[in-house]
């Protein structure tokens, strides 16, 4: 039975500021969801810490709220366990750049199928909207006394860097472009990041407004072809990994592309590695007979450690 938009009403109607661009993230979500026929009771929202973390709250999905910065080992956890459940990181750009940098990077390695949705405002808002690492050098925001000292990183060049294979960027007033990217991240068979740069009202208005993402950001030119054709042709998978590096370093702060920068599928999943090792996920594990009774004998790992 397909599900609708109503399935999906929030456990609890949501606290984000009015105008928040969370909100419109949310709604693209859910939109995906139904457009995809996705089943809710097979999905799993996984969040760090921040305003965008309080989202798995707010939608009708199986959902887990973490610790600050680790979303990604707990989604890749659940994976892990089991693989027939679409696995989505809904987290901010603090949490995952930041203090969760280190697994965003080993994430890349592994090309787990899993989907980072990250909600990028420039600020840690949830604290007062102190200066996140994709806020840009010199850039004045109300909750920082004098303008950003630091230099911002760049999440698409990190993450095709690190071994991403689907890689692209939206902003949350754009719900058309966001079902779309989110849909293709969530077909993608592997690692997606969709950087989603997002509305703060409150703490950085002055650069996520709806406006100044108008006339700040643009598609990727209709010639720019992001897809690997040949999965296994090594060459064409660097050449449009240059590509989109370049396409990334020739964009300034009045052009900003959105869309599809890198995309492979490449079969090389770490699903695919356990599989080749024999390692198959507990989902599957026979843990009780037909009567119900557990079949795991723990008496030799008691008795090891009798003293
Ligand atoms: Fe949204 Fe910013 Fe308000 Fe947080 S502080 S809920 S990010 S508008």
């Amino acid at each position: 039975m397909s599900i609708s938009l109503k399935d999906l009403d929030p456990h609890e109607i949501n606290d984000w500021c009015p105008g928040c661009g969370d909100n419109g993230i949310l709604s693209a979500l859910k939109n995906t969801i139904v457009g995809m026929d996705l089943d809710p009771h097979n999905m799993v929202v996984v969040s760090g810490i921040g305003c965008s973390s309080k989202l798995p709250n707010f939608i009708n999905t199986n959902g887990v709220h973490t610790l600050h910065g680790r979303a990604i080992p707990f989604a890749e956890g659940i994976k892990l366990a089991n693989p027939d459940l679409t696995v989505v990181i809904d987290s901010g750009d603090g949490d995952t750049y930041g203090i969760g940098a280190g697994h965003f990077v080993s994430a890349g390695r592994r090309n787990m199928d899993i989907k980072l949705f990250v909600h990028d405002n420039g600020v840690y808002s949830l604290t007062k909207g102190q200066a996140s690492p994709t806020l840009p050098e010199n850039r004045k925001v109300k909750g920082i006394p004098e303008p950003n000292i630091n230099s911002a990183i760049n999440p698409l060049e990190l993450a095709i860097f690190s071994g991403y294979t689907f890689v692209a960027r939206t902003t949350s007033y754009n719900i058309k472009e966001e079902v779309d990217l989110m849909s293709k991240a969530i077909r993608h068979k592997g690692l997606a990041l969709v950087d989603i740069l997002q509305g703060c009202p409150t703490y950085n208005p002055e650069y996520t407004s709806p406006q100044w993402f108008t006339q700040h950001t643009k598609p990727l030119p209709s010639t720019f072809d992001p897809v690997v054709k040949d999965p296994a042709d090594m060459k064409e998978v660097n050449a449009k990994k240059r590509a989109a590096i370049d396409m990334l370093m020739s964009e300034d702060e009045n052009n900003i592309y959105t869309g599809v920068f890198f995309q492979w599928e490449n079969p090389d999943t770490f699903e695919k590695r356990l599989q080749d090792r024999h390692i198959t996920a507990p989902i599957h594990d026979q843990i009780a007979d037909n009567d119900g009774r557990s079949n795991i004998d723990i008496t030799k790992t008691i008795q090891s450690l009798l003293v």
